[in-house]
């Protein structure tokens, strides 16, 4: 039984974030998605809130679990028995910090990073975008899941 986390802020669940669960659920058999409170983020919406919104999306699925966290992103997996953190790379920018994010697991655990790639139409939607076109007035639907 293959379980992952796939940990972020979710401030908001983008149809970017959807596309790279889903894909991880093709690969792994379970999938744990982390709300994790980033303190370097602006915190609009609850953690909470965020929980709810995202375990709704995936209601009946029991490969799916969504739980908020606070601490290290590796004892969050430990404590779901996951030996495996998922993220998303947009572009250079986002591998840069992550290889730095992947680079300090590895040598504090034996928790492998897996990567996914944006799927090209997607790569370009970020949640702070989505906050930004909200606070001006902005629908932002398009970049949410239904
Ligand atoms: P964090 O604050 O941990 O960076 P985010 O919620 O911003 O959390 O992102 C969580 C993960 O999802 C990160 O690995 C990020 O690179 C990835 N991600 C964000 N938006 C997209 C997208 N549009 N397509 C693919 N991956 C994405």
């Amino acid at each position: 039984m293959k379980t992952a986390v796939f940990p972020g802020s979710f401030n908001p669940f983008t149809i970017g974030h959807k596309d790279i669960a889903d894909r991880a659920l093709r690969i792994f058999d379970r999938l744990v998605i982390g709300v994790g409170y980033n303190v370097m983020k602006q915190d609009n919406a609850s953690a909470d809130k965020r929980v709810a919104a995202i375990a709704a999306l995936y209601a009946g699925n029991d490969k799916v679990k969504v739980e908020s966290y606070s601490g290290l992103t590796v004892e969050f997996a430990r404590r779901h028995g996951a030996r495996y953190i998922v993220r998303g790379l947009r572009e250079v920018k986002d591998f840069e910090y992550e290889r730095n994010l992947a680079d300090t697991n590895s040598v504090i655990s034996d928790i492998e990073t897996v990567f996914l790639v944006a799927r090209p139409e997607l790569g370009f939607i970020s949640s702070s975008m989505v906050r930004e076109l909200i606070a001006n007035g902005y629908d932002a639907d398009r970049f949410l899941p239904k």
